[in-house]
Order: structure tokens, then sequence, then C-alpha cells
């Protein structure tokens, strides 16, 4: 995100509101920003005696070390600019549309050979909400819709709602999305249809049918995985990150340039939109017809791709469907293009009484939430939890490249709320220990562990692939790291070879990532017959006693045990703690 759009949305939301305002310069003064701590003094018109204690004394002491630096010429930045993928203009024109002679012209051009095949590429924007409040109402603001040498982008804020609904509205409604001459050039367009069916349910019933829909990010996970060599900018070293690097990438693969994202979460409800956002809108359409172009070409023939047409991402029906109900069916003639009366309503509970085991149900977790992600993983739950330098956007391509739910908190949870589909996106109670906030997330989506689902994932790197690894392996390992000779400390081990360990080497036997040994003393090594080995990340699990409690909560340990814990990386789980919280699921008392 470019800083002005970052500063114009921040601005727009904490002017006039006193705890806001503090709340910010208090982050940045956090973050160590001393530049944008003064900048948001000025703009916020904060004086400095106005702030808290802590950060006058950090601004002073700040202040202070400025004067004894040494005083330096000015730092160049070293961000030289990314050549990124632009619309050749001089043969394109971006037509925004806010007036119905601009409309017209739209219209004239998606309807003068009605029976000719088109194609269109096809986007939509909005403004992300961070402050999201039970009035705030969400919707799309531009709709993007790319045509050979001319890019529409209309207006759907302020201009198309005055439209007639009952002809023009519905009539474009099923050009774009039921009509058998157009395909309809999209990407990740569950996440559009959401907001548009939410933003205005005259698209519903066109949406329903869809069968104009071909969604390029289909295209691409397919090729990367089955035709990589398609790509003329493919490189042999990335394909785990290409697929999820989404739109950006996929452009990079075709044309050996990424598109510039920094105006996608800026302030899209502005008019006039800045000559950046008209670039942007204009361009992420526009790349999808390329695109297709490019990608015909190259498979010299259009019939692999025209394979995808009409191909919905799963579960749109159901999420349209929904909107249907609630704004659409019962009310069919009462004010539905009303955008006033509909918003997206992401906070509804997970209301369904489904049963959902721990391998069904995925989550991405913010970076906030680290004890929670760590926690939701020692009952099974296939879990990523963000890196702190990781953008809480990240979460988003988690969730949509991997189906996954998000939890975040804050400021932050509203953002990604405002891009997620209904009741993906939650926010676990605030304030109290991870385990309580991990009891609400399985409560909230109900989902039941049992016994076997406890450690049948690595916590520290979320891998579920464990290797069963012989006590004796083990204790064989422990001369080799600690430089005993086998005769003298494990004389029965002579002449026993390991079985999965490449002792070595330290690791397993065809694998290199090197065992990580943390909290193992020699009595661990002794004291048990089995050992689990992560193979993604080579972590050593034990059954030690923490292991036994979370099984057997209720069952006194009073034996004087001092080995150390599988969870020393988490605070929270120490030796004294009995009571995990896990309340396993009793399949045949609710039968
Ligand atoms: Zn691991």
């Amino acid at each position: 995100m470019s800083d002005e759009c970052w500063n114009e949305l921040v601005g727009d939301i904490v002017q006039d509101n006193d705890d806001l305002s503090e709340y910010l310069i208090e982050i940045l003064a956090d973050r160590d920003d001393i530049v944008a701590v003064k900048y948001w003094m000025a703009q916020l018109d904060r004086p400095y005696y106005a702030l808290p204690a802590w950060v006058q004394k950090y601004i002073h002491i700040k202040q202070n070390s400025e004067l004894k630096a040494i005083p330096r010429t000015q730092v160049t930045k070293e961000n030289s600019p990314i050549d990124y993928y632009k619309i050749p203009l001089e043969n394109n024109e971006i037509i925004f549309i806010d007036s119905m002679s601009t409309y017209e012209r739209l219209l004239d051009r998606l309807f003068k050979n009605n029976n000719e095949e088109i194609f269109i590429g096809f986007d939509c924007e909005w403004k992300p909400l961070f402050n999201y409040t039970s009035t705030s109402k969400q919707r799309i603001s531009v709709m993007q819709i790319a045509l050979p040498n001319e890019i529409f982008l209309l207006d759907l804020l302020h201009f198309f709602h005055t439209c007639d609904p009952e002809t023009i509205q519905q009539r474009l409604a099923h050009r774009l999305f039921d009509d058998d001459q157009v395909t309809l050039l999209c990407y990740g367009f569950k996440t559009d249809a959401a907001m548009l069916s939410a933003s205005y349910p005259i698209f519903n019933r066109a949406l329903l049918s869809g069968k104009t829909l071909l969604d390029l990010s289909l295209v691409q996970h397919e090729l990367l995985a089955a035709k990589r060599d398609i790509f003329p900018y493919a490189t042999t070293n990335n394909n785990i990150s290409s697929k999820d690097k989404g739109l950006s990438e996929f452009v990079r693969l075709c044309f050996g340039k990424p598109l510039n994202k920094s105006e996608q979460c800026s302030n899209w409800e502005r008019r006039p939109l800045r000559n950046a956002q008209m670039l942007y809108a204009a361009n992420d359409a526009y790349c999808l017809v390329e695109i297709y172009k490019f990608l015909s070409n190259n498979l010299q023939s259009t019939d692999y791709l025209n394979s995808f047409r009409g191909k919905k991402p799963k579960k749109l029906d159901s999420t349209i469907a929904r909107e249907i109900d609630e704004n659409f069916q019962d009310t069919p003639n009462n004010n539905n293009n009303n955008i006033n009366q509909s918003q997206t309503s992401n906070d509804v509970n997970h209301t369904s009484n489904e049963i959902i085991r721990p391998y069904q149900i995925k989550f991405v977790v913010d970076n906030m939430l680290h004890g929670l992600g760590k926690e939701l993983r020692v009952t099974g739950c296939d879990t990523v939890i963000l890196g702190d330098d990781d953008p809480h956007t990240d979460a988003i391509r988690y969730a949509r490249a991997e189906n996954r739910i998000i939890l975040s908190r804050g400021a932050p949870y509203n953002l990604l709320r405002s891009h997620t589909v209904e009741g993906r996106c939650w926010q676990p109670p605030l304030n109290v220990p991870a385990k309580e906030q991990r009891a609400a997330v399985l409560k909230h989506f109900n989902v039941k562990i049992l016994p076997e689902d406890i450690f049948s994932r690595c916590t520290l790197c979320n891998g579920g692939d464990f290797a069963i690894v012989d006590g004796r392996d083990m204790r064989l390992l422990w001369c080799k790291i600690n430089n005993y000779l086998i005769k003298d400390l494990e004389p029965d081990l002579i002449n026993y070879k390991p079985e999965m360990i490449d002792i070595d080497r330290m690791t397993l036997y065809n694998e290199n990532v090197p065992l990580v040994l943390t909290g193992l003393t020699l009595k661990n090594y002794r004291s048990y017959e089995e050992f689990y080995v992560c193979r993604q990340c080579g972590r050593v699990y034990w059954q030690g006693t923490h292991w036994r409690r979370r099984l057997n909560r209720n069952i006194s340990l009073t034996e004087n045990e001092s080995t150390q814990d599988n969870d020393d990386d988490n605070k929270n789980n120490d030796d004294d703690d009995d009571d995990d919280g896990i309340v396993f699921y009793d399949a045949e008392s609710t039968m």
C-alpha cells in the first residue's frame, strides 16, 4: 500500500476520534516510528503534553538521541522502483462511468453485436472497513469492465443505483453473468461474488447462473501444477510460493512484470478517484484479457481455457442463495436495488449443528494470536500462524488459497473480515489465556476433539507427518551429541543398528532436516520407548507428562517426575498446570 493511500485511510478513520487518535500514536511509538509519530501529532493536532507519559518519554529520548547523533547526509532510499506491468495507454481508453451518457457508451459496446462472442475482463473494488460498527455498510464501489481498447469503471456507489432497476440494471446483470455469447474473465471470483451479491441483490439471479464466468485463478492453479513450462517467466525453484501470490504473480509468470497492488486497500469510495486508483482498477481487469490471449496463443487452442467457463467456485451457490433468501426472494419488488438495505453479515455465528472434527477444519491465525495458534495445533487443527513481520493481509491469501478460517483481533480483524466471505473470519475473546481462546474457537465452530487428536500436529511447524523412532535410536543420538562413546554410556547398544536415525548426519535416514532436540535430558532418552519426529521441521516429541495430562487430565500425577515438557516454548503450559481445558467429545453420550 502506498503511503498516500495509507495516510488517507487512516486519517479518514481516526480524525475526530480522540481515543483512536491517541491509540494510533501509541501504536506508532510502540513500533518505534518517530517520524510517523510526529506526522500524526501534527495531522491530528495532538500536542506533546496531551500524550500518555510513556509516549512523551519515548519522544524525549528519541529527540535527545537525534541531537547526539553525528550529523549525516540525508539517507537515500535504497529501494529501486519495481518495474510493474502497465496498460499500453496509447491503445486503451479508461472511462469512468458516472453519468448516463458514459453509461450508454458502455451499454452500446456491450450489446453492439448480440450474436458475437465477446470476452470481458471483470473485477470489483471496495473500500476496506477498519472501524466496523453496526451501521457500517460495506459495498462494492467500482466495477471494472474491460473490453478491447476500452476499460470502463462503473461507479456503482453514486451512479448505478440511480438507473432503472427493472430494465437497465437487470439487462446489465444478465449480459455479464448469464449470456451464452459472453465469457467473463475474472480472478478469485468467489469474494467478488459474495460482495456483489450482498451489495447489489439485483445481480443475484444472474450470478446464480454464472454461465459466463471463467475464473483464471483456477486455470493458474492447474497450469502451475501440470504445465508449468507454458509460462516464459516460470522459474523452477519457486513453485510453492507461486500459486499463493495471486494475480500479480500470474501476470509476472506470463509477462515478466508483476501487478502493482499498492492501491488494493485504498479508499474506493472517494470521488473523484485518484489517478493511481483509476490505473490500478483498469489494470486489474485489463490484464485478465491479456492473460487469456496469451494463454490461448501459447496453448494453440482455446478449448482448454473454455473448459473452465461456467465452473463456479465451491459454495458460491449457497452463499448467493443465502443472500437471495435474505435480500431478494422475500421482497421481490421491494427496493431490492437499494444498497442501503443490504450489508454483509460476516459476524453470524456458525449455526450448523454439524459436528466437525479437527482434520476437517483449517485456520490461519493472525500474528497477535501466536498462543492461540499453538493451542489449536495441540488439538490437531491445521493452523497457519502468521509471522511477526507478515502483513495481516497474508491471512486473506491463506484463507483463499487453502480455504482457511481467519482468526484475528482488533483493527486487523475488521480489515480482514471485510475481505472475507461471511462466517470465515472470527475474533476470539480477547484478554483471556490462549487456552480459553482455543475453547471458544472450538465451541464457535463446533469442533469436537478426541484423544487421538492431541499432538497429531507439530506445534512448531504445523506439520502432520511424524516418524515413530525407537528409543534406542535416540540413546545413540544422545551419545553422539554429547561426545560419549557408546561402549561407555550404552554398552548394551554396542551392536544395535539404528532403524530410523542417521546418527552421523543427525537426521532421519534419507531426509535432510536436522533433528530438533529441545529439552531432552538423558532421563528422557532412557524413559521412553518411542519418540515422534516431525518430518517437516525435525522436532522430536515424546509422550511426556504433559501429553498424558492432556489425555487424562483428571488422573493425579503425583509421582516425582522431573522430565521436561514438550511445550517448553509455551510458557502457559508449565508442568504445574493440571487442567488443559480440553473437553473431549464423547460420541456415545450424545448419540
Ligand atoms: Zn514440525
